[in-house]
């Protein structure tokens, strides 16, 4: 297991991360979520050993991280680094190698891999004549290639036109099912809501909310209620308990304060014409991530 307890982190006199505390189990998908600076690349470094904590402490399995579990550790950096005058064999076997495998299993991984991702035919051409996307799928290869225990995923989608999202998608639940840990990093709260089963959201370095991803959604009040067929988006609006109204797809989204207004909604529909739609949701990770930030800005 992950643990990270009580890490601050300073540079010079700011303080980047602010006493924060989570854990990670095997086979769990952590997102860790923020606005940009917020201290999740900080955070990152300081579980992979790359920085010091100020106050705190980062354990996987109970032990320290040092060059001695670095091997068990994989990173798919936000800034990409490949080696673009190697050819992509060349550019596994150097991370292999760094991360003390044998060249026959690096060999074996790197072509499975190039056949999930699609792409064995550029085993041998150079890393700078590949597409973007195609350098991506490189470098999670070459991030994944020794089977890591512990797998940090920063912004792995950017970049990725939506049939590779599908194939990485499918990748990294396949490692998650195999018992790795995974923290996953992603401004696109959509990506976030499909793996990870907890979160925390930093504003400031500070954890601003955290916990389980479907108790948050249960405890956060406002609902969303989608409605398909004649109504009137300005007599919605005016209704006791109603937040916000808009148009959405092919009928409207109707916010509002907490559950116990829906009746007040329903009421108002039930004397439209052409209704075929009333289903009450709970709100999207993205409506609660921008008013939570916002509210912690206010404060
Ligand atoms: P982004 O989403 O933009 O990548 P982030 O959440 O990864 O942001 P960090 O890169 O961890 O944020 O930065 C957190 C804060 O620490 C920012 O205010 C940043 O300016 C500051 N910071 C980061 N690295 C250093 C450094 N080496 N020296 C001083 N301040 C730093």
């Amino acid at each position: 297991m992950l643990k990270v307890e009580n890490v601050t982190k300073y540079y010079g006199d700011f303080k980047a991360v602010d006493n924060i505390s989570f854990e990670v189990k095997e086979g769990e998908i952590f997102g860790l979520l923020g606005v940009n600076g917020a201290g999740k690349t900080t955070t990152f470094r300081m579980i992979m050993g790359l920085l010091e904590c100020s106050e705190g402490k980062i354990t996987l399995d109970d032990k320290k991280i040092d060059y001695s579990v670095t091997d068990q550790i994989g990173f798919l950096t936000e800034e990409r680094s490949l080696l673009t005058k190697l050819t992509v064999k060349e550019q596994c076997l150097y991370y292999g190698t760094l991360k003390g495998m044998k060249e026959e299993d690096i060999l074996s991984r790197m072509d499975e891999l190039l056949v999930k991702f699609e792409i064995p035919e550029y085993k041998n051409k150079k890393i700078k004549e590949l597409s973007k996307g195609n350098q991506q799928k490189v470098q999670f290869i070459t991030a994944v290639i020794n089977r890591p225990r512990l797998l940090i995923l920063d912004e792995p989608f950017s970049g990725l036109d939506p049939l590779n999202i599908e194939l990485f998608k499918k990748e990294i639940i396949e490692l998650s099912k195999s018992g790795s840990m995974i923290i996953f990093s992603s401004h696109r709260m959509e990506h976030v809501e499909l793996f990870c089963k907890k979160i925390m959201v930093l504003l400031n370095g500070k954890d601003v909310l955290s916990g389980d991803l479907a108790s948050i959604k249960k405890k956060y009040r406002k609902k969303n209620i989608l409605i398909k067929g004649d109504i009137v988006l300005d007599e919605i609006r005016k209704i006791e308990g109603v937040v916000d109204a808009y148009p959405f797809n092919d009928g409207y989204k109707v916010q509002i304060e907490n559950i116990d207004m829906t009746s007040n909604v329903f009421n108002y529909v039930k004397k439209c014409n052409n209704i075929t739609e009333f289903v009450v949701e709970e709100p999207s990770l993205n409506e609660i991530f921008i008013a939570k930030v916002g509210e912690a800005y206010e404060k």
